[in-house]
């Protein structure tokens, strides 16, 4: 409490799911406090300047803008005054080895009938996937990702009930492959909606079906471009955090939650211990037991499931602009089930791996010189689990050139400036994700929304958890809900503070 009465909270990390907590405490009334270890806000939402070239280092396509939204809303301020964004037209630019190009149109028709005219796959199918997408979004969204799986009072609610009733609709029996089989003959239509799988960085040979609900975040409710560049996102909470007297220490790892019987405490720092009636770690939760709560039994089932999917990342500054690019581009491996049996069961990299590049420069002239385009050059890879990964990156390096440079006709290597890399274990030190995985837990498995941590502790009053690696999971409109979740499970204090 301060020496009005308020109580405080306090937040531990400034990545995007803490931030948005912080403003959700504030809006009930807490005096709040966000502690960073790094020196900069965003946590994975970070900005690279390399040689007149900028660069989004984490994220690059952002979904469910809304939910940023309801962020300012829920403030009483308007989201317009601190950021915009623009939808797009054309989500993706996929390449395929055998010379096939399918622009992903965000108009439905548009993209049906293109998938049509480049494979024969007939358009109505491709539409009646996106209904049933659209279905299980409707079933899943309310009971598994806006509210806490773990509370009893969740379950007892007619319109969870409802969901619940029919949740043998889920296609949770079989793999987002054998379905997408099971729907489209052509191998090029399949690949292309399993690659869905990766957004939340499972392996489409093993997930469950259910995760064909992200085709209809992308398409139905639509992909956008935040104007400046992803990394706006997590300045505009921050800013709205500033407006609202949140307090934000940077440089500042925490290295204990403090609870004393059942009841959080507060946070120690190096050389001071903050004290609070609310502490939420937005820290990756493995560490944040592992080392933050070393005195408190750990849930050990939890922290020890799959992690999701890593990545390699290559910043390249070029000095040429690639018409046939867009905002989004996917160079297709041509033996999908052999690169995810590399990630997943080999856990290494195949020679020939799906390449994805995002050129924020497209939209954001100012991201590159004139002339030039800012690659965000990436493809996945396992988390790290001891691999030489300096030969990985070598190897990698040279197979990505290749297959780019074979599928554009146009020598890259040549029109390469500048260059910086992000890979499992730099991902792991920048921002203390377990492994350096992207998504926390993995979504391979059937019953993995049940097996991540909740929002809350079972242990300690006070204490709660929010970002990527618990409930509802990993991404950037996952990680604000996370935010919401926590704001609905603590106590109103603002009559307190009224
Ligand atoms: P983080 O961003 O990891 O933030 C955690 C913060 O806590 C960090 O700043 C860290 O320094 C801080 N911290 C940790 N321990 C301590 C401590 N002891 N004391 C103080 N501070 C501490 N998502 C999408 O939606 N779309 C995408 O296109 C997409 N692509 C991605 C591409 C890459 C390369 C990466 C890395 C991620 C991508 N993601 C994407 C995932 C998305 O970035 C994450 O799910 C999301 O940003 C997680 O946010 P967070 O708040 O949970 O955690």
């Amino acid at each position: 409490m301060n020496h009005s009465g308020v109580p405080k909270a306090i937040v531990v990390g400034a990545g995007i799911g803490g931030l948005a907590t912080a403003i959700r405490l504030r809006v009930k009334g807490y005096e709040v406090e966000v502690i960073e270890a790094n020196s900069h806000h965003g946590g994975k939402l970070a900005e690279i300047d390399l040689e007149g070239y900028r660069f989004d280092a984490g994220p690059s396509l952002f979904t469910l803008p809304l939910e940023v939204d309801a962020l300012f809303e829920a403030a009483n301020k308007n989201p317009r005054d601190y950021f915009d964004y623009e939808k797009l037209d054309i989500i993706t630019h996929y390449f395929y080895e055998d010379g096939t190009n399918i622009l992903a149109y965000a108009d439905l028709d548009s993209f049906a009938r293109e998938v049509e005219d480049k494979t024969g796959e007939s358009a109505r199918k491709v539409k009646k996937l996106l209904k049933k997408s659209e279905g299980l979004y409707d079933l899943t969204s309310h009971v598994f990702l806006e509210n806490s799986l773990h509370k009893l009072d969740t379950y007892l609610r007619m319109d969870t009930i409802k969901s619940i009733l029919q949740l043998y609709k889920l296609d949770a029996l079989r793999s987002m492959d054998k379905a997408n089989q099971s729907f489209f003959d052509d191998p090029r239509v399949v690949q292309l909606f399993n690659r869905y799988a990766t957004y939340n960085g499972s392996d489409p040979y093993q997930a469950p079906a259910t995760l064909n609900i992200i085709p209809h975040l992308e398409f139905n409710m639509g992909a956008y471009f935040p104007k400046g560049g992803i990394y706006q996102i997590a300045d505009a909470v921050y800013r709205l955090g500033l407006d609202l007297g949140i307090k934000y220490r940077f440089d500042t790892p925490v290295e204990q939650i403090l609870t004393e019987e059942s009841q959080v405490k507060g946070v120690k720092l190096a050389e001071e211990t903050i004290p609070a009636q609310v502490v939420v770690s937005n820290a990756d939760i493995v560490p944040t037991y592992r080392k933050l709560l070393k005195h408190l039994p750990a849930p050990e089932k939890t922290l020890e499931q799959p992690r999701s999917s890593s990545a390699l990342i290559f910043y390249w500054g070029i000095e040429k602009e690639f018409a046939n690019l867009g905002v989004h581009n996917i160079f297709f491996s041509e033996d999908y089930k052999a690169e995810f049996e590399h990630i997943w069961q080999k856990k290494s990299v195949y020679h020939d791996p799906t390449v994805y590049i995002h050129i924020s420069s497209k939209l954001n002239p100012s991201d590159a010189p004139q002339g030039g385009e800012n690659w965000f050059t990436m493809i996945n890879v396992p988390h790290d689990a001891g691999q030489d990964w300096d030969q990985i990156i070598k190897e990698s390096r040279e197979h990505i050139l290749d297959k780019v440079s074979r599928i554009l006709k146009v020598n890259v290597r040549e029109y390469l400036r500048c260059e910086q890399i992000l890979e499992p274990r730099t991902i792991q030190s920048r921002t203390s994700s377990y492994l350096g995985a992207l998504y926390g837990n993995s979504s391979n498995n059937t019953f993995a929304a049940f097996l991540r941590h909740p929002n809350f502790s079972t242990q300690i009053k006070g204490l709660y958890f929010c970002g990527g690696s618990v409930h509802p999971g990993g991404g950037i409109p996952l990680s604000v809900l996370s935010g919401r979740i926590v704001g609905d499970l603590v106590d109103d204090v603002r009559e307190v503070v009224g």
